[in-house]
C-alpha cells in the first residue's frame, strides 16, 4: 500500500465526493436549509442531537478512509490480476451487463442481511455493530457511520463480487450509486413514499426510510437493506411496521401547519 500513489487519492476524493454530494446535501436540505419545509415528513418528531450528528461524521470519515483502501487494492494494485473484473463491455454481451448488475443488487441484499443480523448477535454486537446504533433518531449522515470492523463487513461485498463472477467497472460504479442513494434514504428520518407503498403487491417488497428508521429506534427487527423479501420470510421485520408507517403517513398528510404547531 502506497499512499503516495495518485490513485489512492482518486480514490478518497471519489468516494468522500459520493459522501458529501449525497448523504452531505441531503442532510443539508432536510436538516438545515428548508427544515420547516419537510417537518411533517419526519418518521421521529424528535431532532437528533448535534453530539449524535458530529459522531456520525466522525466514523463516516473513518469508514470512508478504510473503503478507499479496500477499493485502491483491488482496482490499482497487483491484486487486480486475480479479480474477475474487466473493462470492454463487448467481453460479455451488454445484456449480461444489466443481468449482472441486477445479480450485484440481489447478493448484497442478502449479503447485507445476513451479516447484519450476524452483527446483531449479542457477542459481537458490542464490539462491531454498536457505533452505528448510537444513531437512535438517524440522519443521511449516518450512512457509513461504522465501527471500522463494520465497515470492513459493508466494503466485504466488493471483493466477495470481483472474485466470484465476471462484472464490468460500469455494474461497480451503478451498483455504488444505488447504494449511496438507498442507503440515504433508508437514515433520512424523513417518509417520503406515497401512502400505498406498502398495500402495493410490487413495491410492498422494498424497503421504506420508516423500515430502517424502525431499526434504529427499536434496535431490532427490519434488517433488510434493498428489498423486505429476507425480513418477510424470516418474520424479522418489527411487528408494529406496517402500523407505524401507516401512523407516519396519517400525520404527514395532515395539514402542515397542524402538523409544524
Ligand atoms: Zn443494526
Ligand atoms: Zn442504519
Amino acid at each position: 500500500m502506497d499512499y503516495r500513489h495518485v490513485e489512492f487519492w482518486q480514490v478518497m476524493i471519489a468516494s468522500s465526493f459520493r459522501y458529501f454530494v449525497f448523504a452531505g446535501i441531503t442532510y443539508l436540505v432536510f436538516y438545515v436549509w428548508r427544515r420547516k419545509n419537510w417537518l411533517h415528513y419526519k418518521i421521529q418528531q424528535k431532532s437528533p442531537t448535534s453530539k449524535a450528528v458530529n459522531a456520525e461524521l466522525k466514523y463516516s470519515m473513518i469508514t470512508l478512509f478504510i473503503f478507499t483502501v479496500v477499493i485502491y487494492s483491488l482496482l490499482f494494485t497487483s491484486i487486480r490480476n486475480n479479480t474477475r473484473l474487466y473493462t470492454d463491455i463487448h467481453e460479455y454481451s451488454v445484456l449480461y451487463f444489466f443481468i449482472s448488475l441486477a445479480g450485484v443488487v440481489l447478493l448484497h441484499d442478502t449479503y447485507f442481511y445476513w451479516t447484519h443480523r450476524l452483527m446483531h448477535w449479542k457477542k459481537l454486537f458490542p464490539f462491531v455493530h454498536h457505533i452505528h446504533h448510537h444513531s437512535h433518531n438517524p440522519t443521511p449522515l449516518a450512512a457509513f457511520s461504522f465501527h471500522p470492523l463494520e465497515a470492513l463487513i459493508e466494503i466485504g461485498i466488493l471483493p466477495l463480487i470481483a472474485f466470484t463472477f465476471p462484472v464490468h467497472r460500469g455494474v461497480i460504479a451503478a451498483f455504488s450509486l444505488y447504494m449511496i442513494v438507498m442507503n440515504v434514504i433508508g437514515h433520512l428520518g424523513f417518509e417520503l413514499y406515497p401512502s400505498w407503498f406498502l398495500k402495493n403487491s410490487v413495491t410492498r417488497w422494498l424497503t421504506t426510510s420508516t423500515h430502517h428508521n424502525m431499526h434504529h429506534h427499536y434496535g431490532k427487527g427490519n434488517y433488510g437493506l434493498y428489498f423486505n423479501i429476507w425480513d418477510r420470510l424470516l418474520k424479522t421485520n418489527h411487528p408494529q411496521y406496517e402500523m407505524e408507517f401507516a401512523k407516519v403517513i396519517a400525520g404527514r398528510d395532515k395539514e402542515p401547519s397542524v402538523a409544524n404547531g
